[in-house]
């Protein structure tokens, strides 16, 4: 006959814990411990512990006690207010409430007080249940299957008893979505009942007879017995070996599966099995295991994945494997204050989240979706560096010292000289962008990091990269188009395709310009005649005279000797004033032929802008001169 223990069976973490703390109570208190209630639901333990004097007492009882008794608190944990009284008595209180019950109770109050109606998913007059009621001063509806919910319409909060069978958390949580408008539902079952549960199901599919072992009134171990008769009809619940009727084990049987309640000792479920198979010896390695598991540290910085329980607004709740559960604020998902949580987050979403915090106020593990992310955007970063390949920063502020970005929730600082490739004299302009840059300074040491990036660079490249494909464009003699850059006095800098070529003062008229800014202006579109393009030297000289017809050509014909012409008075010398006749060819008007009457300077007559009929008096057209009177016209 094979006998097939369930792969997790027998004492729970939270069991364990708290006979272990029942027994280091007693080591420390040489007097009678007492238990508020049975310490777990099985006789043989029971009986074990009153060996040790350690004795259950009821509720009623604590009437009866002082200050300097100690009392245990056991995993199913007890109200609130009893916990109060029994302190105000001066009663030592240790509390070996199992920290998945703890973890219900403070969600239970949290929620009760901001006016939530508390609905547990249970059975009302199990002691877990009665403990947890009295969190939310025993105002929540207990039920197993919701049909108490029909008419609530309030705000609900649900929970369930550690050992509830999913199925009636299930029920209860439709109930609950078809008749509230708002809720947040917390799955509490516990791992190790859900675990026991699902191995005890598959086992008792497979056998030809199930021995579920546990005491009677312990829930756990019913409920055990009633997943496993469904399976299997040969289904038996014994407390102890003793219970196992010899004649069941005579009949022609073939394999016995075999699983335990979570408040049954090894050595019970050991002599159990002993009685089925003499040979047969439980591994207690395996119980120590599953304790293992159960009772996993969480370190800060640790990256773990976890389920979504439940979201709402602000918070989100996580399935962790963990005793207690994981909170994930807003602020730990999104930096967007107009994202909504429930959009990003839905219930059975799994994902990797990075411990922060240990425990909250609440008593939950606090976590970071963030921090994984940023972790990510953080190796994206150094291989970018290494890369040298280009990533786009989000642009949050702007000080005198330069920018700063952020990548994927990642600082990146934009040095003010890195912003482009001239200095940028307004930063803020640049608050709020997307930007492109090169990361070019990456250290993370002694827990500093410092990430510096560069637009210039990229601008610099790209530069490059333009003027390069313009170079080969230009050729001398030839048209092109460009931008007014830069003004100086010697000339003005035109840009043609990320080439700059200079526009000297000279080759901007056929006229005289004192300086370039008289007739061009930064942003100024022009036209321009290449003079000359160096390649090798990159120097490309520029001139706008040369697309215009030289005025001078024809000089002779267009103003002829004796002839009366209009023209401005465009600037004074001491000898005389000059006189625009059109652009490119000025007359002079010597002194002495502005006015009959004797004059010291020019503008005693003469106003510039000022026009002026003036007589021609010669025609040089190699010196590019002309003479004009005006005196000669005023005699006539
Ligand atoms: S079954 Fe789960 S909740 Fe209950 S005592 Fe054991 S570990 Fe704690």
């Amino acid at each position: 006959m094979d006998i097939i223990l369930a792969d997790k069976s027998g004492f729970c973490f939270g069991v364990k814990r708290a006979v272990n703390e029942s027994l280091e109570t007693k080591k420390k208190h040489d007097k009678r411990i007492y238990t508020l209630g049975p310490l777990i639901h099985n006789t043989d333990v029971v009986n074990y512990l009153k060996e040790k004097d350690i004795y259950p007492i009821e509720m009623e009882d604590i009437g009866k006690l002082g200050a300097g008794d100690v009392v245990i608190i056991r995993s199913h944990g007890i109200p609130l207010r009893t916990k109060e009284i029994m302190e105000e008595k001066g009663i030592i209180v240790v509390d070996a409430t199992c920290p998945f019950v703890s973890n219900i109770q403070r969600i239970v109050k949290k929620y009760y007080e901001l006016g939530y109606k508390i609905v547990i998913v249970g059975d009302k007059s199990h002691p877990e249940v009665i403990g947890i009621n009295g969190w939310c001063g025993n105002s929540a509806v207990v039920t197993k299957d919701g049909s108490e919910l029909e008419g609530i319409r309030a705000k609900v909060c649900v929970v369930a008893q550690t050992t509830e069978k999913q199925a009636n958390w299930e029920k209860v949580l439709n109930v609950v979505v078809k008749n509230c408008k708002e809720f947040i539902g917390f799955n509490t079952i516990c791992k190790a009942t859900e675990e026991r549960q699902l191995s005890a199901m598959e086992l008792s599919e497979k056998v030809d007879m199930m021995v579920v072992i546990g005491g009677k009134n312990s829930s756990n171990t019913t409920k055990l017995f009633e997943i496993c008769s469904e399976n299997c009809k040969n289904t038996i619940h014994v407390e102890n070996a003793k219970e196992i009727p010899d004649e069941l084990l005579n009949k022609n049987i073939k394999s016995i599966g075999v699983t335990a309640g979570a408040s049954t000792p090894d050595w019970i479920i050991k002599e159990a099995i002993s009685k089925m198979n003499e040979e047969k010896n439980l591994d207690f390695n395996e119980q120590l295991e599953f304790m293992e598991k159960n009772s996993t540290q969480i370190a800060v910085g640790q990256k773990i994945k976890g389920e979504v329980i439940s979201v709402n607004e602000k918070e989100a709740f996580l399935n962790i494997g963990y005793k207690v559960d994981g909170i994930l604020p807003k602020s730990e998902v999104t930096k967007e204050d107009n994202d909504n949580l429930t959009d990003l987050i839905k219930a059975g979403d799994v994902f990797f989240v990075k411990v922060i915090k240990r425990r909250s106020d609440d008593g939950y593990v606090v976590l970071s979706k963030l921090e994984i992310e940023r972790g990510k955007a953080f190796e994206e970063i150094k291989k970018a560096y290494e890369d040298k390949s280009i990533v786009n920063v989000f642009i949050k502020d702007a000080s005198n010292a330069g920018l700063v970005g952020s990548y994927k929730g990642v600082r990146v600082f934009v040095p003010a000289s890195h912003v482009e490739l001239h200095h940028a004299a307004n930063l803020e302009q640049y608050k709020g962008q997307e930007m492109q840059v090169n990361i070019i300074e990456f250290s993370d040491s002694n827990n500093k990091t410092r990430i510096v990036a560069s637009r210039r660079e990229l601008l610099k490249a790209e530069k490059n990269k333009a003027e390069e494909s313009t170079w080969e464009k230009l050729e001398k003699g030839t048209e092109v188009q460009g931008e007014v850059k830069r003004l100086t006095d010697f000339g003005a800098f035109v840009e043609i395709g990320g080439v700059d070529g200079l526009l000297h003062v000279s080759e901007i008229s056929w006229g005289r310009i004192d300086k370039p800014g008289d007739v061009l202006k930064v942003g100024d579109v022009v036209k321009v005649f290449i003079l000359d393009a160096d390649k090798e030297n990159k120097k490309l000289s520029l001139s706008m005279k040369k697309l215009i017809e030289n005025p001078w050509n024809n000089i002779e014909e267009k103003y002829l000797v004796g002839n009366t012409v209009m023209g401005k008075v465009v600037r004074f010398a001491n000898f005389g004033a000059f006189i625009e006749l059109e652009p490119g060819v000025d007359g002079l008007v010597h002194i002495s032929q502005i006015s009959e009457k004797r004059i010291a300077k020019p503008s005693d007559v003469l106003e510039i802008g000022e026009m002026v009929k003036a007589k021609i008096l010669e025609v040089d057209k190699e010196k590019k001169k002309i003479g004009l009177s005006i005196r000669e016209v005023d005699e006539v």
